[in-house]
Parts: structure tokens; sequence; C-alpha cells
């Protein structure tokens, strides 16, 4: 049995290059970016105003004494215009600051004055700065720079930058070819009602549902516990898929066949059973054509947590991800006496800038219902029992947008 660490690194190190597809802008949130992306044009294009009311010539404003005859109104998406510098016009936010003018005081500091159908704005000139409200051109980026670097995850924030530089399609990581495999006899689809002693199957879900999330559609298959036909099917995906995770089968059971089954295709063993508390039988191993195989424990927690722990990381790292590990504070005393890590299910709260974690250790790897319930889990050392309020520990959270 290795240690949590000595698991991680074996997986870390079997890196998985991706190969690279284009994807409409729509659907490229999630994904990872596989080009470099320059400035098209200026950020911004134009001097662009950045209030409504009246443009003028600030040099003009003192021998005007404060007061300018409108001429005219530009409103955005108005070609560029060219005004002399005494005349002064009202403009909205988002047009072309006009050649010859080069400030902009807003409607709140002017008063306007209508005669004969002749305006005249009259301003506080105490209060003008020269270009002010104008957001100038390529003050912000300039034609040509790189605004976003290949291997950035693709945020509604880069969805932005790449809209406005006229990327319809964006050339991103490969979505994964990975196949979801759960296994036994007791389960039944969602779609089925469970005699009394199956259950439904949720694993796979969960999977599929976390692979979404990191932009991986997955298909999913379910085996019998049978040798042969484990046996037969196995072989079959380890030729079509590039990753396999399997759930259920890897423990000690008379019908967990899924070890030997690996072994006797040829999938080399690089580990099997991990010192840890929930997910301890996890298997982890390569196929001779180079499919990565994760045998994650049945119990619905083990699944979870191993996916979490070890398959989210794996495949930040090898999309080209820097993920740095989170750290979260006990908030009340924990014994955990087996010499285990231990992955306690927790809630957590932000007090102050500081994570804190609730225990909420549930009912064991079985109690699926209690990860409703918390956010993560905090990685407890082996070589302790007694965990301390206030003391600090790796924290490995699964909820979207909440850490
Ligand atoms: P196993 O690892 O196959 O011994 O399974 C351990 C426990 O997890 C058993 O109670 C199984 O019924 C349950 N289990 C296995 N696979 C799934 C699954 N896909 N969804 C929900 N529970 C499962
Ligand atoms: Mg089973």
């Amino acid at each position: 049995m290795i240690s949590v660490a000595e698991a991680a690194s074996i997986i870390q190190k079997h890196v998985y290059s991706f190969s690279t597809v284009y994807a409409p802008l729509e659907d490229s949130t999630g994904h990872v970016l596989a080009e470099k992306i320059t400035a098209d044009r200026d950020f911004p294009p134009f001097d662009r105003v950045m209030m409504d009311g009246i443009a003028v010539a600030f040099d003009d404003a003192n021998s005007s004494k404060g007061v300018f005859a409108i001429t005219g109104l530009i409103t955005a998406g108005t070609k560029k215009k060219i005004l002399n510098s005494e005349e002064a016009c009202e403009i909205m936010t988002g047009a072309v600051l006009p050649e010859g003018l080069d400030t902009v005081i807003p409607y709140e500091d002017v008063q306007i004055e209508e005669n004969n159908g002749n305006k005249v704005a009259k301003i506080d000139i105490n209060h003008i700065n020269k270009g002010q409200n104008i957001h100038p051109q390529a003050s912000d980026v300039k034609k040509g720079e790189v605004i976003i670097q290949p291997g950035t995850l693709i945020s509604p924030a880069e969805i932005a930058i790449l809209a406005t530089v006229g990327k319809s399609t964006v050339k991103i990581a490969k979505p994964l070819p990975v196949a979801i495999i759960s296994t036994g006899d007791e389960l039944v689809d969602v779609s089925q009602i469970p005699e009394p002693h199956q259950i439904r199957k949720s694993n796979s879900y969960a999977l599929s549902s976390t692979l979404k999330q990191l932009g991986c559609n997955a298909d999913q298959y379910h085996l019998i516990d049978d040798k042969p036909v484990i046996k037969e099917r196995i072989a079959k995906l380890l030729t079509d898929y590039d990753v396999l995770i399997l759930s259920g089968g890897v423990s000690k059971g008379k019908k967990d066949f899924v070890p030997e089954v690996l072994e006797e295709l040829k999938v080399e063993k690089l580990f099997h059973r991990v010192k840890q508390r929930p997910g301890k039988p996890f298997w982890f191993g390569k196929s001779e054509n180079g499919t990565l195989v994760f045998a994650f424990p049945g119990n619905p927690v083990s699944t979870f947590l191993c996916f979490q722990k070890y398959f989210k990381p794996w495949l930040n790292k090898c999309r080209g991800l820097v993920v740095p590990e989170q750290f979260a504070r006990l908030a009340d005393d924990f014994n955990f006496k087996p010499q285990l890590t231990y992955f306690l299910s927790v809630k957590v709260v932000n007090r102050q800038g500081v994570l804190s974690a609730e225990p909420l250790p549930g009912g064991g790897s079985g109690d699926l219902a209690n990860l409703t319930r918390v956010d993560g889990f905090l990685e407890l050392p082996e070589d302790k029992d007694h965990f301390v309020a206030g003391e600090s520990y790796p924290y490995v959270p699964f909820r979207k947008g909440v850490s």
C-alpha cells in the first residue's frame, strides 16, 4: 500500500498530451485555450467618449469663457468627424471623439440653453481637466500585443476578449476521449425502478457531471460482475479510449474482478491500494497502447473523492493549468485513529479571509447524501490522530463557483 503523496506523484508523472480542435466561441467556456490571442486592433480602437455630455477643445475653454455654441450631436456608431476647435458638440458615451476636440464635460456639469434653435452650453471651467472623460485609443492594449496566452482556462472574461478580437471559433485542447465504466450486478439505470436488492447507479452520473464541468464529454458504460464479460468489454474500451475511469470491483470481494482482468489484459499496475479513507482500494495503471486506467472503489464517496483528489489535478496538469493547492482551517477538534490519510468531509465558510472547515463526516463512504451538505474534503495526514481546531490542512474543494 502506498501513501497519498506517492499515489498522486505516480499519477502526475503519466502526462497525457492533448491534441487541439476548433470550437465555436459560445461552446469554449471551461476549455483550455490552445492558441495565442493578439489584439487585432488597439484597445480601445479610437478615442472613446466615456460620458454623455459636451465635447470641447480644452485650450479654447478659457478664451470662450466657458460658453460654447453647440454645432451638432455625435452618437455611438457615428463615423469620426472633424470639427474646428471653437466648435462644441453634444456627444454620447461610446462615440468617437471628433478631431479638433479633446475634452468631454458631462451633462451634469453643463447648462444648455436654447434660443431660436441655437444651443449654447455654459460650463464651469474650474472643474475641467484636459482629456477628461476620454478613454484614449490604445491606452489599454496596442494592436499586435498578446492579450491571452495559450494554456489559459477560458472563463467569461476571456470570452469577452475573444469576441472583441473577432474569434468566432477558438482553438482549444481537444476534449479527452474518456469512458466511465460502472461495475456491479446490483446497479440499474436511473430510468429504472430498482428491485429491493438493487440500487440505481449514481457514480457514473456524478463522474460524467464533473467531467462536463471540466470540458470533457464522457461516454458511460455498465458492466455486470462477470469476469469474461468484464474482460471482453474492457479489452475493447482500452483500444477505443485514451482514459478509462472505472468505479467498483477493485476491492477484495469475491466478485471484484477488475484488478485481475486488467492485469490479464496487460494493463501495467502502477499501484493498487492507497493508505487513505475513503478510497483505499484505488487501482491505477497503463495499458500497452498507453490508455490510462483509473479504477476507483465503488462506494460513492470513495469514487467522488478519488476523482477530485487525483483525477482533476492530473487533468489540470495535462491541460497545462496551474491550480495552486488550497488550505483550510479546522473549525472543530477532530479525531481519527487509523494510520491512514483521512479525507474529512467539510462545509467551508470564509471567515474574514480565512477558509474555515466545519467537519461533517456523515455516515462514511456510502453516504452520498452527505455530499450535498459539504463543499469538499480536508486532507488529514496519516501520522496524527488528533486534529485541533485552528490547524490548517490541504483542502480539496468540489463545488464550482464556491471555492
Ligand atoms: P464495490 O467497490 O464494487 O465493492 O462497491 C462498493 C459499494 O458501492 C457497493 O455498495 C456498491 O453497490 C456501491 N456502488 C458501486 N458502484 C456504484 C455506482 N455506480 N453507483 C452507486 N453505488 C455504487
Ligand atoms: Mg461491486
